[in-house]
């Protein structure tokens, strides 16, 4: 049955961890991932995670199935997390929230919902995205195109040509739009830019997809999940935010994202709902207990929600710390060029190292970034930090 089939590439930057894995040098360093790494170079399982887990175990509860759209708990405080307290929209019944597999699901499924309400459906993607963006809308029938984001040589954002290429779009188009801690060049927009943004979304009948995986990795999870609150604000009334928790509590292999459509009023967003339940009954029948449990515990309880609060702080604030060391590290060494990986945000810096310097990272230096010079900030720490610089102040000047 399967003589004709062929191999396909696998993923480049999962390519990147196995090539790390196998290489045996002491001083090797792996910033190709997509993950936050602590200060001894380990996932952290946090606190508050721990707690809870400690207390689900006690109560050694039967594991029935859970709703197709997940546990309550869990998508109520996350639609509070999202939208914020106050949201008219949650308030009106227009946003319904389904637990998902990861981030990931919330794209698919909601990429889903939209290929079969918007026939011939296209999206618009930054360029660059997350490489994920373009097979994830691919794959259920979109046609995917590309606004222009970033600007290399100012290793900015480039707000202009972005405000140009979505005014070309035509009406009805999706635009997927990271909503922080942009996946891979770190560069954000501001609150100023945002509303811009939104007007002209708004104008131009376009259809805003928020892709929200980092919320509290920057600045705060109310200042992170500002462009949510300003595209409710500009009265656009249809949106779709996907959000993750897999960086947020450190539960990457748990898998627990969601989904939240906000549809004009009450009765559109429980139709929508229901497609949404038929959508997921057809791919995976309903989601996983255990994550959803531990997040739904941890923001339903006053305590454990303070503790989770403190530690993603702690956790942004060490990105922060880590990306001025390697800014003053680069400086000190004679490479102050590199001053505008401080002024990015998230775990992702667009280093603006070219695809053969990255290879002599590798190469000489043991250092795994990807091909785009997309290097993960959390991966550093004040053991790696030094020889990452100095590798990297070598490269640049070669
Ligand atoms: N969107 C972006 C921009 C991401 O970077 C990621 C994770 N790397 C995701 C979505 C998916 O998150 P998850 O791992 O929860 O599926």
């Amino acid at each position: 049955f399967f003589a004709t089939v062929e191999q396909v590439p696998g993923d480049p930057i999962l390519g990147l961890t196995d090539a790390y894995n196998a290489d045996t040098r002491p001083t090797k360093v792996n910033l190709g991932v997509g993950i936050y790494y602590d200060e001894s170079g380990r996932i952290p399982l946090l606190r508050a995670v721990k707690q809870i887990e400690q207390q689900l175990a006690a109560e050694a509860k039967p594991r029935g199935y859970l709703p197709i759209d997940g546990l309550a708990a869990y998508t109520s405080a996350t639609r509070e997390l999202v939208f914020g307290k106050d949201s008219e929209l949650v308030a009106a019944g227009r946003v319904a929230t389904t637990q998902t597999v990861g981030g990931s699901g919330a794209l698919r499924v909601g990429a889903e919902l939209l290929a079969h309400t918007l026939p011939h459906a296209t999206v618009a993607i930054s360029n660059p995205s997350w490489e994920n963006h373009r097979a994830v809308f691919t794959a259920a029938g979109f046609k995917v195109v590309d606004y222009t984001y970033f600007d290399a040589a100012r290793h900015g954002l480039d707000f202009d040509g972005m405000l140009a290429d979505l005014a070309k779009l035509a009406p009805g188009t999706t635009v997927l739009l990271h909503a922080c801690c942009h996946n891979p060049t770190g560069a954000d927009l501001t609150e100023a830019q945002w509303k811009q943004v939104a007007a002209l979304l708004k104008e131009h009948q376009l259809f805003p997809f928020i892709d929200m995986a980092y919320q509290g990795f920057d600045k705060g999870i109310a200042e992170d999940g500002v462009a949510v609150r300003i595209v409710a604000e500009a009265g656009i009334d249809s949106f779709i935010v996907a959000n993750s928790y897999s960086k947020s509590f450190s539960l990457y292999g748990e898998r627990v994202g969601a989904l939240s459509v906000v549809a004009a009023d009450a009765a559109q967003s429980r139709a929508v709902q229901s497609h949404i339940k038929r959508i997921i009954r057809t791919i995976y029948s309903s989601p996983s207990t255990h994550g959803a449990a531990l997040v739904a515990g941890v923001l339903g309880s006053t305590e454990l929600r303070a503790m989770w609060e403190e530690e993603l702080g702690q956790m942004r604030t060490r990105i922060h710390a880590l990306r001025a060391g390697l800014v003053a590290k680069l400086a000190e060494l004679g490479a102050p060029e590199f001053a505008f990986i401080q002024q990015q945000a998230g775990m992702f810096s667009y280093s603006g190292l070219s695809r053969a310097q990255v290879d002599t990272l590798r190469d000489e230096y043991g250092i795994y970034a990807v091909g785009t010079g997309r290097i993960c900030v959390a991966a550093l720490n004040q053991g790696n930090l030094d020889y990452v610089a100095k590798a990297v102040c070598a490269v640049s000047r070669s």
